[in-house]
């Protein structure tokens, strides 16, 4: 099977990594990330020359970009997937984007006789460099059967979410739902911890263990003792699914009350240049707000 990726960032490098090692004939290409496409070449990956290249030479093409735009350029624009695309080409988008956009796209792709799925996954850099992640797929169940074996190389979970285009990015909104609100929970507990006089270690290691305990306090709580908020998950990531979650929820009617206290700390974020730092630093919300910091 000869594989196309295209988006080498943070998760995508990793991904198409750990396809070659399990022996995927791959074809990569990422206009703006000349040093990843290097590194993924130098383990084995053909060079692509556009995205349309990389899907004139591939039975199927996996896309791992930041949202529906991108994924639209990559598909759609000059010297795109659909420019190279032969009849029947598979493609499974693993970004995270709206569900909506991933159904719409899906029927544009069905024009061309383009057959999408979409993939989004959880787990972060960490995941994506084990091979861990958890994915969520969208889309024609036969199309799931055909790539879930090439899906495992990547994940630990993989979960064909409906039969729907988007039901798998329907699912990732609920999982970054939870994860929002999670560190936002955490941010709000330790600086209440912080400011009674409390060490924060302690609060950890009292409490991780017990019904408070998850993964989201285990991955995200050291780094903010650590003051360490290097991405990981970007804020500016984070506010696109949260404001993707928001239209979606907006338009279904579901109310969003958690989800909108949590944007509006990401966006304050944003606006004090802190959008490339890991969601972690939503503790610095909280943090000018007391006057206080966390450390071990
Ligand atoms: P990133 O910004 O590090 O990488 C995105 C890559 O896409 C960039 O290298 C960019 O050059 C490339 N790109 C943009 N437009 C393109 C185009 N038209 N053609 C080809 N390549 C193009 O982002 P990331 O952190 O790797 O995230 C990718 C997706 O995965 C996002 O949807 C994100 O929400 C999701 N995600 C990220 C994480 C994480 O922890 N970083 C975790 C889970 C899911």
């Amino acid at each position: 099977m000869k594989v196309g990726f295209v988006g080498l960032g943070i998760m995508g490098r990793p991904m198409c990594k750990n396809l070659l090692k399990a022996g995927y004939e791959i074809t990569a290409y990422d206009p703006f990330a000349a040093e990843a496409l290097e590194d993924v070449v130098s383990c084995g990956a053909r060079r692509g020359e556009s995205n349309a290249d990389v899907a004139s030479k591939s039975d199927v093409v996996i896309i791992m970009v930041p949202n529906s735009p991108h994924v639209k350029a990559a598909i759609f624009d000059t010297n795109g997937i659909s420019e190279g695309a032969h009849s029947g080409l598979d493609l499974i988008d693993m970004s995270s984007i709206a569900p909506l956009a991933s159904k719409e796209i899906a029927e544009t792709c069905r024009e061309y006789d383009i057959h999408m799925m979409d993939a989004p996954v959880s787990g972060g850099e960490p995941k994506a460099i084990d091979g861990t992640l958890s994915i969520m797929c969208g889309g024609p169940k036969a199309l799931f059967d055909k790539y879930l074996s090439l899906l495992n190389v990547m994940g630990a979970s993989v979960v064909h979410c409906g039969d729907v285009n988007g039901a798998g990015n329907t699912v990732k909104l609920a999982n970054q739902i939870i994860v929002a609100v999670n560190i936002a929970a955490c941010a709000e507990a330790y600086s209440l911890s912080t400011m009674a006089g409390v060490d924060p270690q302690k609060v950890f290691d009292a409490i991780r263990g017990g019904l408070a305990g998850s993964t989201v306090m285990d991955a995200k709580v050291p780094m903010m003792m650590d003051r360490n908020f290097t991405p990981g998950f970007r804020i500016d990531l984070h506010i696109k699914d949260l404001n993707n979650a928001l239209d979606t929820g907006h338009g279904l009617g579901t109310p969003m009350i958690l989800t909108s206290q949590v944007q509006e700390m990401m966006q304050w974020l944003h606006n004090h240049a802190e959008g490339q730092s890991d969601h972690s630093a939503i503790l610095k919300y909280y943090e000018q707000i007391t006057g206080t910091e966390i450390h071990r």
